[in-house]
């Protein structure tokens, strides 16, 4: 079983115990980096369903991108502004008093 096995999604990955992770929705997750002020997602990015896994970047359909140019309202309950958009498979929606909402 491998990180393309969506059962194992970034929580249960080694190394991220200690990074706050926390689940948006089944596909979306984020955590805390040193030195980052701003949260790093994760999203299971269908955009890379079917590609073979010596062609990716990671293991798996999960796909790890920075926030930074977004301003964090609020870290806890998460709130980023402007909405969120990820331009590999479109997945976009907005972060606000900890919920997912799609755009
Ligand atoms: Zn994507």
């Amino acid at each position: 079983m491998g990180y393309a096995d969506r059962s194992r999604p970034p929580s249960e990955w080694p190394g991220l115990e200690t990074s706050g992770l926390t689940t948006l929705t089944d596909d979306i997750y984020y955590g805390w980096l040193e030195h980052e002020a701003n949260p790093i997602f994760w999203h299971w990015c269908v955009a890379l369903e079917g590609v073979p896994e010596d062609r990716k970047v990671h293991e798996g359909c999960w796909v790890a991108a920075g926030a930074s140019a977004h301003r964090l309202v609020s870290r806890e309950p998460l709130h980023l502004e402007p909405s969120l958009l990820w331009r590999c498979c479109g997945l976009h929606g907005f972060v606000r008093n900890g919920v997912w909402a799609p755009a």
